[in-house]
């Protein structure tokens, strides 16, 4: 937090998705109270006791399917998951075990929740992230079974930048963004259901920022910059409405840009889109995307419980290559593991899986695993309708030493495949120059790279600050891989978080990155901000942002030096 010598404050915390708002704070109507455990119900009243609660879950049910089925796309699918967890048979049965030894229904529902809680972020990961959504559901029923209004968005009568400890799932699903015009949450990271929601809903968002939450009261006017993630309040309102309106200028000039993706003097960068499926890379190429610089294979796979045959693989495979008739795709092999567990293959506990046997370590007990992909992959070559020059990579994630990396490389090479590796373990950054004689091209996943860099999990909402690609430790490691690239002459691409990033995208590029690939909705301003610089600003971005104390510093210094061209 900054005081500046006027009487704005600024407050900052993680930006997820940029766009500038204006508007009055307006706070998520509270959280019922927890319960305490209550007076023993008489026996003859627990049958009732139970049958409220059944009513209730009815009530908050139809509620959420009501608006799952005026709400589309994953919207609608957020609403339903969350009638599922109510409608969740275990946890209605230890209310029902609670209330049938007397145990008021609303303590009942408070200790069932806090026992799933309990076993969900033991188990960590994805089950970790549905914490937020089983309170969502547990405050809901309390609410109904009180007689109190349901808790979530409030209901406001001007444009308004919403407030909130974290919004839960059914809340965001259905922000009506005529009269909600940005969020600022305390809890959250890039990859939370609210983060996803606002990204969709396009609505600029802020999440971690806790002194921002904490500091500003309801009705508070508040500038919200969701591309720098600052919060300011005292702003002259005048400022402000121009502010709002640059950025809209801005998002017009983004709609309207087509690529392909160039500096101010012609300095070309190829941007490319993130898939996990036939239908993500269909939409891929109807955006401005040139092609397919990340091919998360494993996210197709992470409910199957068999693995799935070379048959089934190459059509899936085919599918996403089919995409880009002309156009690049990197298929990067399973990354299973950590966050992403697939059935078939981690089915093993560890202690701290993301340190463990994910991505390329688990083909080292099970190379057959790793074949059979490889074989389905150069299948899909075979089937999929593109021209015959149209470059497909293959990538291993988790790449760690030399050796690994010239061990998949051989596997690809006997299929007539062309091998790169991931960098997203700073072993690998520091060690590309040695890699890289084995391999074609390397892409630098930023998630991964700033998460084990800066020893913080990269789920971790109150990790934020360390989880930054702009931490100057994590563009140092990039900028040593970029040099292992010059001097072996090695593509070096990044596929993480950080390249949807436009002043990021702008730094990278100076750093000697060749390819950005991100979320295809991402790429435009990358492109427009890319196009306003030389190649010589991105350059001097670069060397300033590696050369800052911190990640604050580094964005700063970073975004004066292109502001100053732009
Ligand atoms: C990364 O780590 O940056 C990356 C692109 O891989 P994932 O996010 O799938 O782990
Ligand atoms: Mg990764």
């Amino acid at each position: 937090m900054t005081d500046r010598p006027t009487t704005e404050t600024v407050y900052t915390g993680k930006p997820v998705v940029p766009g500038v708002a204006f508007g009055p704070a307006a706070w998520v109507t509270e959280r019922p109270p927890l319960p305490e455990p209550g007076e023993m119900v008489p026996e003859d009243r627990r049958e009732a006791e139970f049958e409220a609660f059944t009513r209730a879950v009815d009530v908050v049910c139809s509620r959420l399917e009501e608006r799952a089925a005026a709400a589309q796309g994953h919207a609608a699918e957020v609403l339903t998951a969350t009638v599922t967890i109510a409608r969740d048979r275990a946890w209605a049965r230890k209310v029902r075990t609670s209330v049938r030894g007397g145990q008021t229904n609303l303590y009942a529902v408070r200790q069932a929740t806090d026992d799933f809680v309990e076993l969900f972020l033991k188990a960590g990961g994805v089950m970790a992230e549905r914490v937020t959504d089983l309170c969502d559901v547990r405050d809901r029923v309390l609410a109904e079974l009180r007689g109190e209004p349901e808790p979530g968005i409030p209901d406001v009568d001007v444009p308004s930048v919403l407030f909130a400890d974290d919004l839960a799932p059914a809340d965001t699903a259905t922000l009506d963004t005529a009269l909600i015009h940005a969020v600022v949450t305390r809890k959250g990271g890039a990859t939370s259901h609210t983060a996803i929601i606002a990204r969709q809903l396009d609505l600029p968002c802020i999440v971690a920022a806790g002194h921002a939450v904490d500091a500003v009261a309801p009705g508070v006017p508040v500038l919200v910059d969701g591309g720098d993630g600052t919060v300011t309040t005292g702003v002259d309102p005048e400022v402000a409405v121009q502010k709002v309106e640059e950025s809209r200028r801005r998002a017009a000039a983004v709609a309207a840009w087509t690529g392909p993706a160039a500096t101010s003097d012609g300095y070309r960068v190829q941007l490319l889109a993130n898939v996990q499926d036939g239908h993500a890379a269909r939409e891929a190429a109807a955006s401005v995307a040139e092609g397919i610089g990340l091919f998360r294979t494993e996210l197709g796979f992470l409910s199957a419980t068999t693995e799935p045959t070379v048959d089934e693989q190459a059509d899936r495979y085919a599918e996403v290559l089919s995409a880009f008739p002309d156009g690049k795709v990197v298929i990067r092999t399973l990354d299973a593991g950590s966050d992403k567990p697939v059935p078939f293959v981690n089915a093993e506990e560890e202690e701290n899986p993301a340190l463990g046997v994910r991505g390329l370590r688990i083909a080292r007990n099970n190379r057959a695993l790793l074949e059979r992909q490889l074989d389905g992959v150069a299948e899909a070559l075979v089937r999929a309708d593109r021209s015959a020059d149209a470059q497909t990579w293959v990538m291993a994630p988790m790449v760690a030493t030399v050796a690994e990396a010239r061990w998949f490389a051989e596997l690809c090479r006997e299929r007539g495949l062309t091998p790169g590796a991931m960098v997203e373990v700073p072993a690998a950054a520091l060690m590309a120059e040695r890699m890289m004689p084995y391999l074609d091209f390397v892409s630098i996943g930023t998630n991964d790279l700033t998460q084990y860099t800066m020893a913080a999990d990269r789920l971790s909402p109150s990790l934020a600050h360390l989880t930054d690609p702009w931490q100057p430790a994590v563009l140092r490691l990039i900028h040593e891989t970029c040099r292992a690239g010059a001097s072996t002459g090695t593509a070096v691409g990044v596929c993480g978080e950080a390249a949807a990033d436009p002043a990021l995208g702008c730094v990278l590029t100076g750093l000697g990155v060749t390819s950005l690939s991100a979320a295809a909705p991402a790429l435009g301003a990358v492109g427009v901000a890319l196009g306003e610089v030389d190649f010589a600003t991105c350059r001097a971005a670069a060397a300033a942002a590696v050369n800052a104390d911190g990640a604050d510093e580094a964005r700063q210094a970073a975004a004066a030096i292109l502001a100053a061209q732009a």
